[in-house]
């Protein structure tokens, strides 16, 4: 690894995190009188959607908020679905609502999340939430891009000025990553599977965030010496003799981009923490706005 390559630990930085939105929880209920709650809708019985909504759970709870964990078997119509979305927005004790995607096949995922009330929507998928984002207006952001944007500032403070890549598009991840890069004042390019020579447009970003589900996609003479480069992929390479399990890897090969970076999210323990503490971020953030509260501070 080249002089100066640091390791940005996620899984550190995201207990931190943590710690201090469970600080903050006393306050709030001094105030209001009761926790922040979060529900987690789970329709059918998708094991690792299990895992997951298991997890958020716990450390919703660790948080020292409220966790509803509501479960719907996977033959539930849209409609049932949709009702218990609005059930829970007009629960005063939820301040934030998750629904566990993806959902059985039959369902349709947009027009559900779009049921959800904005200042509920703490995942940030909600064209409401979008649409907040993109003209700058306080709302609930997407957790991932929003704990990689942490990420970054804790690394280099000020973000204006510098050239921003993101590579890849989608909902969850790139498109909302890139309106908070040009809304901390970055310079930013939006890639994809159709840009042409990606290699040549990394090379000249300060800041690389990949999020492109293609393992170890993006070479280290791609990078740019001194860049910083959040990896956000999560791909399990076939397993090689001797190993159960594939390894985990990301979308960047780490080894390489380490020696020429400044510094680099590894796969894990980087940005995959970061997940679930902004989730909490968000319920808190939006428990303060609801109960007509300014925002609690450092957040
Ligand atoms: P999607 O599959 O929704 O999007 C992938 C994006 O990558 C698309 O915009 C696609 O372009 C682009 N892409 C595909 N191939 C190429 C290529 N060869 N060159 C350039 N761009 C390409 O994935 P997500 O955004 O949901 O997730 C990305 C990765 O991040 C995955 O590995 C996922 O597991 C991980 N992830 C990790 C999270 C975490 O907590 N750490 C949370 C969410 C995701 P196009 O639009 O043109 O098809």
């Amino acid at each position: 690894m080249a002089e100066g390559a640091r390791i940005i630990d996620g899984k550190a930085f995201a207990a931190g995190l943590r710690a201090r939105i469970a600080d903050a929880v006393p306050a709030f209920e001094a105030a209001t009188g009761r926790a922040p709650g979060l529900a987690v809708v789970l329709v059918g019985n998708d094991p690792a959607s299990a895992v997951y909504v298991g997890s958020k759970g716990k450390a919703t709870v660790a948080a020292g908020m409220a966790s509803f964990e509501h479960r719907l078997p996977a033959t539930a119509t849209q409609a049932e679905v949709e009702a218990l979305l609005r059930q829970l927005n007009t629960d005063a004790a939820v301040d934030g609502i998750l629904l566990q995607l993806p959902l059985p096949g039959h369902l349709d995922e947009q027009a559900a999340v779009a049921v959800i009330d904005p200042d509920k929507d703490v995942d940030g998928l909600t064209p409401v939430s979008a649409g907040r984002l993109a003209l700058g207006i306080a709302g609930m952001v997407p957790c991932t891009p929003y704990g990689c944007l942490l990420l970054l500032q804790d690394r280099l403070g000020d973000l204006s000025g510098k050239d921003a890549i993101v590579v890849g598009r989608s909902i969850l991840v790139g498109k909302p990553m890139g309106q908070l890069l040009l809304g901390a004042n970055c310079t930013v390019t939006m890639a994809h599977s159709r840009t042409k020579d990606l290699p040549a447009l990394v090379r000249r970003a300060d800041i690389v965030v990949a999020a492109v589900g293609r393992a170890e996609m993006v070479k280290g003479d791609w990078i740019k010496p001194g860049a910083i480069v959040i990896d956000v992929g999560i791909n399990r390479l076939p397993a090689v003799q001797g190993e159960t399990k594939g390894r985990l890897v990301g979308d960047v090969d780490y080894a390489e981009a380490a020696a020429v970076a400044d510094a680099i999210t590894p796969v894990p323990g980087g940005v995959g923490p970061m997940t679930i503490a902004c989730l909490l971020r968000n319920t808190l953030v939006a428990a303060h706005r609801r109960a007509g509260l300014a925002d609690p501070e450092g957040f």
